[in-house]
């Protein structure tokens, strides 16, 4: 598979430490022409990623660097990487378009930064199906496959500059989401080609469930290369907003537009006020003091969808949706991209990441406003989870220490509103009910046997050798 020669330097004992200066002049010596960068100011810089968001990782996190980028041009860059990594143990993380929120591409132990934006060929479209280069970013797989008719079942609001390999090894999913449920419902990651980190690197296909493996591991358990996934009917698509004297009718009408099966639909987003006044370009569509649901419809489901609203709220904006090149597309004011706006000029805020329990969703978000009627406001999701339709909260946080920030957590836990903490960079600890439950620590055993797959990122492992 690889065309260096394996095992004929071993160092010595594995440690999690940073590689030594010699190694990584082996390493780099090793690499041929693979492309790399070793201007530190670069490296520095291109080894963050939205971290910030939380302020607890931001002191963790600032000045945590990789020591070079390698750019690797194609699979067989890839390997020989990966077995050169595994020869002199040097750690490697990948990195992709490094949006991630929770420091998931940051290296906590130098080494080598894979920039594998290079992997980005289109190897098929198929009627409801792509096979596509990891590193691809997702509005060029969309500008694609949409000729055909179809589109990626689901994007984060960061489709404009994230990869489908990012998405999948460090998302959970977004808009779209209402229809399809996350990255972790079976069915929506069809296969992944993963690159083994060895001295002699092996390239493992995982269909269906096993695929599963890679998602949301933050690149701990191997390093995708190639992703097959499942795509959906395109529609011409309508951004809409609407407006609600009270945030309550707004939740509530968004229930049941999420309930109306009838009604085509790829993202339902209540935010309450004050929020909105923070939405730049968006503002003049948000009148002052109302909460609003950001909508996007068919267009043929419109109609059906202004009966169902009725006089309940006003239509603001109705709009064909455009994310082409210079526009700021509707999604980007939901999902993550919620916090972003209001960060954007109060830097005293952060976030959370709730799950609503299903059964008693319209009273618990009623119960979570009223416990944190200032210090929480409210930005939900609309989703399909484990085939029920239920919320995402991805709360806007007035932050005023670290302590308080886990009464707040608790407090949510303690009435059944599920938390995934975006304020650690573990797998285990962050990603709580947002991956399957596969047996992702034994795949890294398998494919990762001395620890460098982004190393400190999954507690729970040890080097087994
Ligand atoms: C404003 C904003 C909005 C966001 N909205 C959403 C949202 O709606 N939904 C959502 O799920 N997320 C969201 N995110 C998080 C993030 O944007 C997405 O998860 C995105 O898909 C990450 O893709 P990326 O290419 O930027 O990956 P990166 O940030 O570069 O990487 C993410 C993780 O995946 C690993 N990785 C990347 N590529 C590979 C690969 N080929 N092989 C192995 N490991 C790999 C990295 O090591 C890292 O651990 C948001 C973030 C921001 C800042």
């Amino acid at each position: 598979m690889t065309d260096v020669s394996p095992l004929d330097v071993l160092p010595g004992p594995i440690s999690p430490n940073r590689a030594s200066t010699q190694a990584l002049a082996a390493l780099i010596a090793d690499l041929g022409d693979i492309p790399v960068v070793t201007d530190s100011t670069i490296v520095r810089r291109r080894s963050r990623d939205f971290f910030w968001y939380s302020p607890i990782l931001n002191e963790q996190l600032n000045g945590k660097a990789a020591d070079v980028i390698v750019a690797p041009r194609d699979e067989v860059d890839v390997v020989r990487v990966a077995a050169a990594c595994a020869r002199h143990r040097v750690p490697l993380t990948v990195r992709a378009g490094g949006t991630g929120n929770y420091g998931q591409a940051v290296p906590l132990a130098g080494g080598v930064l894979l920039d594998i934006t290079a992997l980005d060929a289109i190897e098929w479209i198929r009627p409801g199906q792509i096979r596509v280069g990891a590193g691809a970013k997702m509005n060029a797989i969309d500008a694609e496959t949409q000729h055909s008719g179809f589109e990626l079942r689901m994007h984060p609001s960061t489709k404009r500059t994230a990869t489908i390999g990012g998405f999948v090894a460090g998302g959970s999913g977004g808009i779209g989401s209402i229809s399809y449920g996350g990255l972790r419902e079976r069915g929506n990651i069809l296969a992944a080609r993963v690159v083994t980190l060895e001295p002699e690197p092996r390239v493992i296909e995982l269909r269906g469930d096993a695929a599963q493996k890679v998602n949301r591991a933050y690149g701990t358990t191997g390093i995708i290369t190639a992703l097959e996934m499942p795509l959906a009917p395109s529609w011409p698509w309508i951004d809409v907003v609407v407006a609600f004297d009270d945030f309550m009718d707004c939740v509530e009408f968004g229930f049941e537009a999420a309930l109306a099966d009838g009604i085509v639909k790829k993202l339902l987003a209540p935010v309450t006020w004050p929020l909105p006044s923070y939405f730049g370009a968006l503002k003049s569509w948000c009148p002052e003091g109302k909460s609003i649901l950001i909508a996007m419809i068919a267009e043929p489901s419109l109609e059906s969808f202004k009966a169902l609203l009725g006089r309940r709220g006003v239509m603001t904006l109705q709009t064909p949706t455009d994310d082409g090149p210079g526009k700021v597309p509707l999604y980007e004011y939901t999902w993550n991209h919620t916090t972003l706006q209001v960060l954007k000029s109060d830097r005293t805020v952060t976030y959370l990441q709730c799950l609503y329990p299903h059964d008693r969703l319209l009273a618990k978000v009623a119960e979570m406003r009223a416990m944190f009627p200032d210090e929480v406001l409210q930005h939900l999701e609309f989703i399909r989870f484990n085939g029920q339709v239920t919320c995402s909260g991805l709360p806007v946080v007035r932050y005023r220490d670290a302590q308080r920030l886990n009464e707040i957590i608790a407090l949510h836990e303690a009435h059944d509103v599920h938390i995934a903490n975006p304020h650690v960079y573990t797998v285990e600890d962050g990603s709580r009910y947002k991956r399957v439950d596969v047996d992702q620590l034994g795949f890294k055993h398998e494919v990762d046997p001395y620890g460098l797959l982004n190393p400190g990122k999954m507690r729970s492992f040890t080097a087994s050798r």
